[in-house]
C-alpha cells in the first residue's frame, strides 16, 4: 500500500475510533460510481470549531428558516463527508414530506439498496415540534418499513411518554433509510448519499427541537466528534433550530443501569418544549 493510501486509511480508522467503532469486517470494494468527490477547499474551510452548546432559554425565538446543510467538523484529515450526492438533494423552500419521499423513489443511491427489504423513510407528525434522528433501521424496521419499532423503539416510546408526549406527536427518522447489513454503523458514503433527504425532511417539518440519538446522528447533524457521553444533554444550534444530543436507546438496552441518562435528557427535552 502506498503512503498516501496508508494515510487515508489511518485517517478513516481514527474517524471511526472517535465514533467508538473498533472492529470492522471486510467487503468487496464499492464500484467506481459510488466514489465521492475528493475534499474541496470549501470543505477544508469547514474544518473549524465544533458547534458550542447554547442556552435554549437565551433565544426562545426559533428561526424557522429553510435548513441549510450544517457545517460539520471534518476529521483532522478533512475527509469530505457531507457533499450532497446530487445537487437536487438540496433543501427547497416549502416542500412536503410526500414530495421528498417521491424524490427518494426506489432509491439505489448507495449499496444499502441491495440488501434492504424496505426503505424506512420516517414516521410521525409532519408538523412535529420534536424530531428524533437515529442511526439506521434494524431488522424489525426493515421488515415493517417504520423507524424504531423494535426493542430500541419500545424504549424510545417509553421515554417519549416519560417526557409527557405521545409517539404520534413527534417525528422519527434515521440518518440512513435502509438497514445496514448486520446492523453495522452506516458508512461515510452511505450517510453522504442519504443525509440530504434527512436534512430536507427536517427543513419541511420545521421542528422546534431535533434530538440526535447516538454518536452517528450527532456527527451527521452537528459535526461533533467528541464522545456522546461528553456532549449529551446539551443544546446546540442546528441550522436555525435547536438540537440536543443523547445516547442511543440501544446503548441503554445494553447498559440498563444508565437509563437515568436518557431520563435526564428527556426531562430537558420536555422542559424545552414547555417553554413556548
Ligand atoms: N435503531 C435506529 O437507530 N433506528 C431505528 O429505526 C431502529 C433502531
Amino acid at each position: 500500500m502506498d503512503q498516501k493510501s496508508r494515510n487515508e486509511l489511518k485517517a478513516r480508522l481514527e474517524f471511526y475510533r472517535e465514533l467508538g467503532i473498533e472492529s470492522f469486517y471486510r467487503r468487496s470494494p464499492a464500484p467506481k460510481s459510488d466514489l465521492r468527490p475528493a475534499p474541496t477547499a470549501t470543505n477544508e474551510a469547514m474544518a473549524t470549531q465544533p458547534p458550542q452548546p447554547t442556552d435554549p432559554g437565551a433565544n426562545p425565538e426559533i428561526v424557522r428558516a429553510v435548513i441549510q446543510i450544517p457545517k460539520p467538523i471534518m476529521p483532522p484529515q478533512k475527509l469530505n463527508l457531507f457533499e450532497p450526492a446530487e445537487p437536487s438533494a438540496a433543501p427547497r423552500e416549502n416542500e412536503t414530506l410526500e414530495q421528498i419521499r417521491e424524490d427518494l423513489g426506489d432509491c439505489q443511491r448507495c449499496r444499502l439498496a441491495k440488501t434492504r427489504k424496505t426503505i424506512v423513510f420516517g414516521q410521525g407528525n409532519p408538523k412535529a415540534e420534536l424530531v428524533f434522528v437515529g442511526e439506521g433501521p434494524g431488522a424489525d424496521e426493515d421488515e415493517q418499513g417504520l423507524p424504531f419499532v423494535g426493542r430500541a423503539g419500545k424504549l424510545l416510546n417509553r421515554m417519549i411518554e416519560y417526557a409527557g408526549m405521545k409517539r404520534e406527536e413527534v417525528y422519527i427518522c434515521n440518518i440512513v433509510k435502509c438497514r445496514p447489513p448486520m446492523n453495522r454503523v452506516p458508512e461515510k458514503d452511505e450517510i453522504e448519499a442519504c443525509s440530504p433527504f434527512l436534512f430536507r425532511q427536517i427543513a419541511a417539518i420545521k421542528p422546534r427541537l431535533v434530538c440526535c440519538l447516538g454518536a452517528p446522528a450527532v456527527r451527521t447533524l452537528l459535526g461533533i466528534k467528541e464522545g456522546i457521553t461528553k456532549i449529551r444533554g446539551q443544546f446546540y444550534d442546528f441550522a436555525g433550530t435547536k438540537a440536543i444530543a443523547t445516547v442511543h436507546p440501544a446503548y441503554i438496552l445494553r447498559n440498563a443501569r444508565e437509563e437515568h441518562i436518557l431520563r435526564e435528557d428527556f426531562e430537558k427535552i420536555r422542559d424545552f418544549l414547555k417553554r413556548k
